[in-house]
């Protein structure tokens, strides 16, 4: 059979990256047959802009996990640059330069800088002839494998704000820290992850009266995901479950709930104490409406104003709102658990050459799919799905 190309990857993320990597690293002749398609034409886009957006200086993922397939060649390059790692709640917390200098160098030493071609996949299909990617700008492309690195998903709003349209009440996602103005400003950030935490500290340096909204109370933990979860202490009952719909449960339960590592908890104390932020417990908001100044939100007794309203209520990962695959949805029969669909052990979309990367894969790659860590592990199985004979010179979990 014969191929417009090889592999096709869209989205240039993290995922996107690190599955390039992977696939040279196993054969470097794929380089020729290969297309990565982002409407950016950049690579890590999104990543970068979300880290600014939000003021993010430190990751919260330990050291070993990015996209370079050595999960050690990251701490290494740290060695010369003292700032790149800083000890926090014990354990080496990357900065966010320092991530994104190492991610830059990594793409010129493998060539990879020009490889992001600027355009939209409007669809991904399956024919008898291969996978098919259809973009904005060009003509249908017949590929052997497809690489859907995306990481669509649903913003969650909350019932207050499901229908609300005023352009002072945005997402987390959505908010522009250093664009937006602050100074006595009031800001109300609803949920009490991380995300919310950089928000919060973000909008009270930025000179905001901010208050925060927690559905129940903190929950601390260092990472997204129990560290059980990136290693085979959970994974390995986590395979050896059989039922999908079973595994559903256990990805939501392990996920549920957003959380934050000790040093942000620490951080919000200090706000609370110095009378900076105030802290609104068990009263997620119920309602909300214009009024003559202001947004008014309803929480718990109260009904406050604000100028800002930020919902850092997270997402839902969702296989039928991935606008790529609309089309094949409505012929392939896919098996989906409350959005996340049954894939293979190499991660493909049951009878099709369309492999997911991300939040998609959880069924198979656990809670920590849609992280740094879980997209390491992706990267792997789709390079062992294309190239069988790969022999990866790093060590590396393949759970
Ligand atoms: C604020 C924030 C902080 C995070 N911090 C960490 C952390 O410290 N550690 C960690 O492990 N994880 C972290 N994560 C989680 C995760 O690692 C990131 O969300 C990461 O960006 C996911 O990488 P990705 O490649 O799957 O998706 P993305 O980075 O979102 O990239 C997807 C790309 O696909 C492109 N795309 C989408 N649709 C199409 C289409 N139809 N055609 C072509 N291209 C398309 C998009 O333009 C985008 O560039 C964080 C997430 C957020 C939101």
């Amino acid at each position: 059979m014969t191929f417009d190309v090889d592999v096709a990857v869209v989205g240039a993320g993290p995922g996107g990256l690190g599955t390039v990597l992977n696939l040279l690293d196993a054969d470097p002749g794929l380089r020729h047959g290969m297309l990565v398609v982002d409407p950016s034409g950049s690579w890590l886009h999104r990543w970068r802009w979300q880290m600014e957006a939000m003021g993010i200086s430190h990751l919260r993922s330990p050291a070993t996990h990015h996209p370079h397939p050595d999960p050690w060649q990251f701490r290494k390059w740290c060695m010369s640059r003292p700032s790149g790692l800083v000890m926090r709640d014990g354990y080496e917390m990357p900065a966010t330069r320092a991530f994104q200098d190492f991610v830059d160098e990594t793409i010129v030493e493998h060539d990879l800088s020009e490889a992001v071609t600027p355009d939209h996949v409007e669809t991904v299909t399956q024919k008898p002839s291969g996978a098919v990617v259809r973009l904005a700008n060009a003509g249908p492309i017949t590929c052997r494998r497809v690489v859907l690195a995306t990481a669509s998903r649903r913003k969650r709003l909350g019932v207050a704000f499901r229908h609300f349209r005023d352009r002072r009440v945005v997402h987390a996602e959505d908010v522009d820290l250093p664009s937006l103005e602050l100074s006595g400003r009031r800001v109300l950030v609803i949920g009490g992850a991380l995300s919310a935490a950089h928000l919060v500290i973000g909008a009270n340096d930025a000179g905001a009266e901010v208050t925060m909204a927690v559905r129940d109370r903190f929950r601390v933990r260092k990472f997204d995901v129990e560290p059980g979860w990136m290693g085979p202490k959970y994974l390995d009952g986590f395979n050896a479950e059989t039922d999908r719909s079973v595994r559903r449960r256990i990805v939501s339960s392990a996920r549920d709930g957003g959380t934050l590592p000790p040093w942000a908890r620490r951080e919000l104390a200090k706000l609370a104490q110095r009378g900076s932020l105030r802290v609104i417990l068990k009263a997620p908001p119920t309602r909300a409406w214009i009024a003559e100044n202001g947004v008014r939100v309803q929480l718990g007794e109260e009904d406050l104003e604000f100028d800002h309203v930020w919902l850092a209520t997270g997402f839902e990962t969702d296989l039928t709102e991935e606008p790529t695959l609309h089309d094949l949805l409505q012929t392939q029969d896919v098996p989906i658990h409350q959005g996340l669909p049954e894939v293979d052990h190499e991660l493909r979309l049951p009878g099709t050459d369309i492999h997911l990367v991300g939040g998609l894969a959880a069924l198979e790659l656990g809670p920590a799919a849609a992280n740094l860590h879980g997209l390491r592990r992706a990267g792997l199985r789709v390079a062992h799905s294309i190239v069988p004979n790969y022999e990866p010179v790093y060590t590396a979990h393949l759970h």
